[in-house]
Formats: C-alpha cells, sequence, structure tokens
C-alpha cells in the first residue's frame, strides 16, 4: 500500500489539535469527522457506564496528582486506591519475578493486598497444546488463560502485568475478568522499555 491509496489518520497528523485545540485541525482529522451522535454516545459511556466512570476519574485524579513526581508502581497503586480495589491481581512473567516480588511487598507497604500468578503456573507442556518447542525436554507454556482464571477464583479487583510476553499478554487482556494495566512491558532487547527502540527502526515521513 503506498501513501496515495490509503486514507490519512491520527497516525499521519503534526498538528495533535485535538489535545489543547492550540492549533488547527488537518483536512483528515478524526476529530472532525466525528458525528454528534458518536460524540454523544462515548460522553454517555464516561459518565453513565459505572465502571467506565469510576476508572475515567480515577486516572485522572492519578495523572493530575501525580505527574512526574510518582513512578509507575506509585501510579497503580494510587489508581487501586482510588478504585478502591481490595485486592489487586498479578500477572507476572517468571523472567521477570525479582521485580515482580518487588512489587509485591511495595503494595503492601501500601496496605494493599494482592495475589500473584507467574505465567508457567499449570506446567503444561508444550507438546500438549502443539506450540513450537526448542529442545526435546519439558517446556512448559507460558499460559495466560490460566493467570487470568486463577485470579478470577481469586476475585482481584485490578490486575497488573509485569512483563508477559507479546501475545501471551493479549491472552491475558482477554480473558481478565477484572479490569488489567501494565507495570513492565517486556522487551527483552531494550531493558523492557520499547519507546527507546523506535527511532532506530524507522525514519518517520509526515505527509505535507
Ligand atoms: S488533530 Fe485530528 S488527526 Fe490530528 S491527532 Fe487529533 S484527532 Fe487525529
Amino acid at each position: 500500500m503506498t501513501t496515495d491509496d490509503r486514507a490519512y489518520n491520527c497516525g499521519d497528523c503534526s498538528t495533535l489539535n485535538c489535545g489543547k485545540q492550540n492549533s488547527t485541525y488537518p483536512s483528515f482529522c478524526l476529530t472532525e469527522s466525528l458525528t454528534g451522535a458518536e460524540m454523544d454516545e462515548v460522553i454517555r459511556i464516561y459518565k453513565e457506564e459505572p465502571q467506565t466512570a469510576a476508572i475515567a476519574v480515577a486516572s485522572a485524579e492519578v495523572a493530575a496528582e501525580g505527574y512526574g513526581k510518582w513512578n509507575r508502581a506509585q501510579e497503580i497503586a494510587e489508581f487501586a486506591k482510588r478504585l478502591g480495589a481490595k485486592k489487586v491481581g498479578i500477572a507476572s512473567c517468571v523472567g521477570l519475578v525479582k521485580e515482580s516480588k518487588q512489587f509485591v511487598a511495595y503494595l503492601y507497604s501500601q496496605g494493599i493486598d494482592n495475589y500473584s500468578v507467574l505465567c508457567k503456573v499449570g506446567a503444561i507442556d508444550k507438546k500438549k497444546i502443539d506450540v513450537p518447542k526448542r529442545k526435546n525436554e519439558h517446556e512448559s507454556i507460558c499460559n495466560p488463560v490460566l493467570q487470568a482464571r486463577i485470579l478470577q477464583r481469586e476475585k482481584t479487583d485490578l490486575n497488573v502485568i509485569i512483563g508477559l510476553c507479546v501475545g501471551h499478554d493479549s491472552l491475558f487482556i482477554k480473558y481478565s475478568k477484572a479490569t488489567v494495566t501494565y507495570l513492565i512491558v517486556k522487551d527483552r532487547v531494550n531493558n523492557h522499555n520499547p519507546a527507546v527502540g523506535l527511532a532506530s527502526l524507522v525514519q518517520a515521513k509526515q505527509p505535507t
């Protein structure tokens, strides 16, 4: 696909006028293309759907109060408190168990009950679900479906992902009954900071 035969979108925008309205909207602006009915429906969801309203308010409060001051772990604790979460679930990669234990200790220090499940829980061999193995010996699958089911059994109110692999995180989010947020996004090459690696991959090109 060339740049000429596709619809421009926010990924092509250089004005970002939707943020502060201190510039101009581009000709292809998504904000300007919305109908009044679409806008009204979205606003209704934020105001009238109880869980969505609670998350919207809590996340805005955390952003406002902790901006540039609280790190992500602190923001999650404050978010959980504002949501009234009684128990926080942790879905962790086995490779990040040290960081997971540090987060557990921090949550307890904040008076927040929590429950952790590692990705290898269940110890199901890869051959049982026909996924590729590197060696001809027992290799447990990463098991985000079971992580989600155990946290549902434990009635967690907010689940936190710590370093699940790409795709395993997708399955965890799909099967988690509780709201999900991230503490650590896995990026083995960039010390778990995917933003660092982007610039070297592309030379961004904006339409004129
Ligand atoms: S100004 Fe319009 S096109 Fe640009 S980022 Fe905002 S919504 Fe997207």
